[in-house]
Parts: C-alpha cells; sequence; structure tokens
C-alpha cells in the first residue's frame, strides 16, 4: 500500500463518518424544517430541502460509485444547499458555502478546495451584489457592487484561512505519512537484507564449523584409521599425567609395533597394508574401555594409552600386563584380506605413568624402547620399560658415533672365513668385519651392524667392505692365489642409487677381477621393488659378479622368485644346521634345500659346519661347500693366505 492510499482511506473514512453526521442530523433538522416550511409557504426552501435530503441520500447509499464522484456530488449539494439558503435566508447561509471549500479540502485536496472556494465567493459576490430582500446588514448598502465585494472580502478572507490551514495540514500529513510509509519501507529493506545476511551468516558460522571440524580432524586424527594421531595422543597423556598426580592413580602406555607390517606391505601392495592396519585397529579398540584411547603414531605404530589401571605399582603393572597380552594374542591372529590370510604379530613396549619429573615426551620414548626391547627378544613379544633400557639407549647412541669414528680413523678390521669342499680344499672365503676395541675385546658385527643399518653408516662400512675384497683379490693373485671371496651387502647399500656404480668404480680402482667377488644378499632384499632388484643384479652379474642368498631359509623369498634371479649359490643357515643331522626337521630342511638347489643349478654352502657329523652329512648329500669353526674361524688375511699356502705346498709335494 502507498502513502497517497493511505491518506485515501482515511479521506474514505472521513467522508463516511460526514455522510452517516449529515443524513442523521438532516433528518433530524430538515424534516421539521420542510414542513415548517411548508406551513409557512415557502415552497423554495421545501424544494431545496427535500432534494439536498434525497441527494445526500442517494450518495450515502450508492456506495459502488467511486469515491471521487460521491464526494464531488455531496460538495455540489453542499454548494447548492449553500446558494440556495443565501438567496432565501440571507448573508446568515455564509456558513454552509463556507463548508464547502473547507470539505473539500479534507476530502479532495488543496487544488480542487482552491476552486470551491473560488466559486463560494463568487457566489456571496453575485448574491450580496444581488441583494436579496429582506438581507439588509447593519452599515452596509442595500445592495449593489460594494455590499457584494464587502460580504466576498469577508467571507473569502475566513473562509481561505480555514479552507488552507485545513489543505495544508492534510498537505504536510500526507507527506509525514510518504516518509513514514518510506522509511517503514526502508526499514523492512532493511530487515529482509539483515535477514538474508543472517542467513548467509549462519550458513557461513555453518561452513566454517564444518572446515575446524575438518581441520580439527586432520591435524588431531590419523585418515586411514580414524584413530587419534600422535598430537592428540600427547595431549591425552599430558592430561593423564596431571590427573594421575592428583587422583594417585597410575596409568600405562603400550607401544606397539606390527612385526611383519613391511614385508607385507612392500610384497603385497598399499593396499593390503592399509586394510591390515585398519584391521589392526579394530581389534585394538575392541579391547579396550571407553575412557582409554588407541592411537595411530605412525606407519605400523600403535599406542595403547590406558587411564588409571591401578593405585599402586604391582596392580597396574599385572593389568597392563595383561592388557599388553591380550593385544599381542589379537594381533598374532590371522587376518583375512580379500580372501586372503596375513600373520602378522606385535612387539609391544610398557611404560607406566606419572613418574617424578616425566613429560609425555618422555613416557612415549620409554615405552618405544621397551618396544625395541621386545623386538630384540624375537618380536611378538612385550618388554617393560626399565630405566636400564634408556641407559642401553644411550649406549647404542654412543657406539654408533664411536663406530662412525672407527670407520674414519681406519680402525676396523676384516677377517676371512674361509669355506671348504667335502675334500678339504679351499674353495672361497667370506669377509666378515671385526670391531677391536682399546682393551683388547671385540664388538661383534652381530651388535654393531644393526646399528649401522639403523643409523645408515652401514653404506660406508659397506664400501669399505668391498674394498678390502678387492685388494684381498689383488693380494690373493700376487701370492699366486685365484680363489673367489664373499662380501655381504646389506640391502639399505643395495638399494642405493648408485650401488651399480660405485661397484663398478671400486673395480676399476683396484684392478680387481669381477668375476671372483659374490655378494652375499639376504632374502629381506626381495621383497621390495622385486623388477627393480632384479634388473640391477642382471646389470651387476653383467660386469661378472656373482650372487648368495645369505642366511637361506630364514626368509620368505618363494622359489618363483628364485628363478627369477641371477643366482650363483644358496648359504644353508646356520640354525637349520646346528641340530643336524640330529634333529629330523632341520635335517630334512637341509635335504630338501640341497634337493631344490640342485635342481636350479645352483651351489649350496653350508654355514656354522662345527662337527664332523655334520661335515659328513653335508658331504654325502652333495652340500658343495662347508663354512665353519670345525674348519676355520674368521681370521685376518695373513690367516688365509697362509692357509692357501700350505695347501698348495701339500699339493704340489
Ligand atoms: P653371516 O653373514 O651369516 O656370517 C656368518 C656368521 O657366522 C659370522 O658371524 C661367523 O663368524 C659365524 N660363524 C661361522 N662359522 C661358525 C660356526 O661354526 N659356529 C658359529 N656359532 N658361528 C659361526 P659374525 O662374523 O659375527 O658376523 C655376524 C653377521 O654380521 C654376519 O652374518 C653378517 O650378517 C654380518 N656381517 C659381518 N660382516 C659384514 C659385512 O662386511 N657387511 C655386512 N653387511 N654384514 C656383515
Ligand atoms: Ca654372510
Ligand atoms: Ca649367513
Amino acid at each position: 500500500m502507498e502513502a497517497r492510499d493511505h491518506l485515501a482511506h482515511w479521506r474514505a473514512q472521513i467522508f463516511a463518518r460526514i455522510l452517516l453526521v449529515v443524513v442523521l442530523l438532516g433528518a433530524l433538522t430538515a424534516v421539521p424544517s420542510v414542513f415548517l416550511a411548508a406551513s409557512e409557504g415557502l415552497w423554495s426552501v421545501v424544494v431545496i430541502d427535500t432534494g439536498a435530503m434525497l441527494w445526500i441520500a442517494a450518495i450515502w447509499r450508492l456506495k459502488r460509485l467511486s469515491y471521487r464522484v460521491r464526494a464531488i456530488n455531496f460538495l455540489a449539494a453542499a454548494f447548492i444547499v449553500g446558494t440556495g439558503l443565501l438567496l432565501k435566508v440571507g448573508p446568515v447561509s455564509q456558513i454552509y458555502l463556507m463548508a464547502v471549500p473547507v470539505l473539500t479540502a479534507l476530502l479532495l485536496g488543496l487544488r480542487p478546495a482552491l476552486c470551491a472556494l473560488f466559486a463560494s465567493a463568487l457566489a456571496v459576490l453575485v448574491i450580496g451584489y444581488g441583494a436579496t430582500p429582506g438581507t439588509e446588514l447593519v452599515g452596509l448598502p442595500e445592495q449593489g457592487l460594494l455590499k457584494g465585494v464587502i460580504l466576498a472580502m469577508n467571507f473569502l478572507f475566513i473562509t481561505s484561512v480555514i479552507t488552507l490551514s485545513c489543505a495544508v495540514l492534510l498537505r504536510h500529513l500526507e507527506r509525514s505519512l510518504e516518509e513514514l510509509h518510506k522509511s517503514a519501507e526502508s526499514l523492512e529493506n532493511g530487515r529482509n537484507a539483515l535477514q538474508a545476511l543472517n542467513m548467509e551468516l549462519l550458513a557461513t558460522i555453518q561452513e566454517r564449523d564444518r572446515s575446524a571440524e575438518d581441520i580439527h580432524q586432520l591435524a588431531f586424527y590419523d585418515h586411514l584409521t580414524g584413530l587419534p594421531n600422535r598430537r592428540l595422543l600427547l595431549d591425552r597423556i599430558a592430561g593423564l599425567l596431571a590427573s594421575s598426580a592428583r587422583n594417585a592413580t597410575l596409568s600405562a602406555v603400550l607401544f606397539i609395533d606390527l612385526d611383519r607390517f613391511k614385508y607385507i606391505n612392500d610384497a603385497r601392495g598399499h593396499a593390503t597394508g592399509d586394510a591390515l592396519l585398519k584391521s589392526a585397529a579394530t581389534r585394538l579398540l575392541a579391547l579396550v574401555r571407553k575412557t582409554d584411547t588407541v592411537a595411530r603414531i605412525g606407519g605400523d605404530e600403535f599406542v595403547v594409552l590406558l587411564a588409571h589401571v591401578g593405585a599402586n605399582i604391582e596392580g597396574a603393572t599385572s593389568t597392563a600386563l595383561r592388557v599388553a597380552e591380550n593385544v599381542r594374542r589379537t594381533l598374532a591372529e590371522e587376518f583375512e584380506i580379500d580372501g586372503h590370510a596375513y600373520t602378522s604379530s606385535a612387539s609391544i613396549g610398557v611404560s607406566l605413568l606419572p613418574k617424578e619429573g616425566q613429560t609425555a615426551d618422555d613416557l612415549l620414548r620409554e615405552a618405544d624402547t621397551a618396544m625395541y626391547r621386545a623386538k630384540s627378544l624375537g618380536r611378538n613379544s612385550i618388554a617393560f620399560f626399565e630405566d636400564a633400557m634408556q641407559a642401553d639407549v644411550e649406549r647404542r647412541l654412543t657406539m654408533e658415533s664411536q663406530l662412525a669414528t672407527a670407520l674414519d680413523q681406519g680402525q676396523l678390521q676384516m677377517h676371512f672365513q674361509p669355506q671348504f669342499d667335502s675334500q678339504g680344499k679351499a674353495t672361497g672365503a667370506e669377509l666378515l668385519m671385526r670391531w677391536p676395541q682399546a682393551d683388547g675385546s671385540m664388538v661383534p658385527p652381530s651388535v654393531f651392524i644393526p646399528l649401522a643399518e639403523e643409523s645408515g653408516l652401514i653404506v660406508r662400512l659397506g664400501l669399505w667392505a668391498l674394498r678390502e675384497a678387492c685388494h684381498a683379490l689383488r693380494e690373493l693373485a700376487h701370492g699366486g692365489h685365484v680363489l673367489p671371496l664373499s662380501v655381504n651387502v646389506s640391502p639399505t647399500q643395495f638399494r642405493q642409487p648408485d650401488f651399480v656404480q660405485t661397484v663398478r668404480q671400486v673395480l676399476e680402482e683396484t684392478g680387481a677381477p669381477a668375476h671372483l667377488l659374490i655378494l652375499e644378499v639376504t632374502e629381506g632384499l626381495l621383497v621390495e621393488k622385486l623388477d627393480e632388484t632384479i634388473a640391477r643384479m642382471r646389470e651387476l652379474n653383467a660386469m661378472g659378479l656373482r650372487f648368495s642368498i645369505d642366511d637361506f631359509g630364514t626368509g620368505y623369498s618363494s622359489l618363483a622368485y628364485l628363478k627369477k634371479m641371477p643366482l650363483y649359490e644358496l648359504k644353508i643357515d646356520r640354525s637349520f644346521i646346528m641340530d643336524t643331522p640330529e634333529d629330523a626337521n632341520d635335517t630334512a630342511i637341509v635335504q630338501s634345500i640341497l634337493a631344490m638347489a640342485g635342481h636350479l643349478g645352483l651351489r649350496v654352502v653350508a654355514e656354522g659346519v662345527e662337527s664332523r657329523e655334520q661335515s659328513a652329512f653335508l658331504s654325502s648329500h652333495r652340500c658343495d661347500a662347508m663354512q665353519g669353526y670345525l674348519f676355520a674361524r674368521p681370521a685376518p688375511l695373513a690367516a688365509l693366505l697362509a692357509l692357501l699356502q700350505a695347501d698348495a705346498l701339500a699339493a704340489s709335494a
């Protein structure tokens, strides 16, 4: 609705009321006055009154006519009545004509009101001029222009004042209404805009909520398993450290590492690896209470935080151990992925909290250390953190740096352990590293090689071993001996991008014959990037080098892999030789390996031969070569040279 319409509305209302009042009062006054006029013979008054009454009644009733038509009719009736009465009754009736412009202003507006004012004033002027009988006024001439002008001027003055006041008032009212309407409209618009903005904001406070949720999820949860990540875990441990001190209760952290995950992931692909991790997460969640936390903090590393497991060390330890044992057993059960069964196991380190001055990081480190201890116990086991372990970690770190120094300062030695055929003839020798200490003792390679593997120093150590082998070949040749030498190559070393180039370079530098070098690799090398590995082996093989699979039987290589590789020999692991021929199982394994190697055309070396029985058994089963304390212990090159010299002398004798 518009402002104008608003005023029109009010005008219509006022008009309806005026009509009602006029009709009622008209009926009350005009009817007696008509009778009175009739009795007096004033027929013109009777006609005017009756006509006006009927006219007004018609306007009142005919509501279907437009407002404007009805208003104009009403005003015209008033004008005619006013004029008639002015003629008949005299100047006293001017009041009727005065009402006409005022009502016009009220009902139709300023312009029509001015017209009405003019018409009324003109009527007063003309009638005043015409001088009706009995209309004399005191002090005025009876008729003529002057009387008309005086009457008209008086009438005009007061009527203009009232009419204009009324019209101006209404015009202002109209403007105010218009402005009011406009501001109401703009308020409405503002309200709508605000509402829209509000909605938008609401959708944006929701979007932000969602992205905040996403960020939270990314920041604190592992995307694969949905478990809390390291950050959230550390937060929770910190919370527990604070509350445990307050509640005087102990909690426990289980650091869990899947033992065979890497093999499965590498050999079967990441989809299988991921599925395994998810299943492991599900199993872990099923084992703990709602108040506990299961987190994934690395590739195959999970942590279970057991809140408030006991009031004293004994209680907490036994509860933590019980849960750890459940975890170990559960994770050792077969996993079925895409219809295939996989077995893994877990090494678990356990640590309790709180301890004096212990932080969340300390605690996690302790549990991690204990986990490593569990791994070194042979995997699939549980170890509790003890302070001694921390010392062990520190000792290992010290040893790592000392090993690097020993390598740089040429303190490492190379020993040689010969291999013999069934006739007792030396057919080759394996190079084994030695790390002599200042006190004359030796750190065994079983201790320092894994350390070097972890720190990456193995790459430099391996290069040194390769050089030693090449130098030794030159010295052997110099002494007139042609004997192949075997060098251990760690998987890390073999996977160096420049490994082939390095070998070629060392051969060139030393002038050693490649065909007398045998590289011993373990089956662990074969689980990852098999095609790349085989291609690299072929390249080295083409250069003249030969390959031997070390510790054969302890890894996971399939016979299919063996067939694809350019292999020269297999070395049966010492663990199988140890109980041969007494143990039926081990003996069967040794026999099978020998038979299989025969079919594949591979030479076989038996490791760790310590007894004559072992030697006799192996010889009778056509084992190509034997290596072990029974024949010779690893010793410096001089010892090997002496042995070969003695052999040569014996042969020539
Ligand atoms: P491996 O390659 O299996 O070496 C054979 C190990 O068995 C050697 O231990 C050797 O001394 C030992 N052994 C030989 N005959 C007998 C026996 O009759 N009875 C017993 N009980 N043991 C015997 P070692 O020298 O302590 O070497 C341990 C391991 O260290 C090696 O196992 C090899 O994996 C690693 N290693 C040694 N030298 C090197 C090297 O230059 N490079 C790399 N990557 N690894 C090396
Ligand atoms: Ca070896
Ligand atoms: Ca071996």
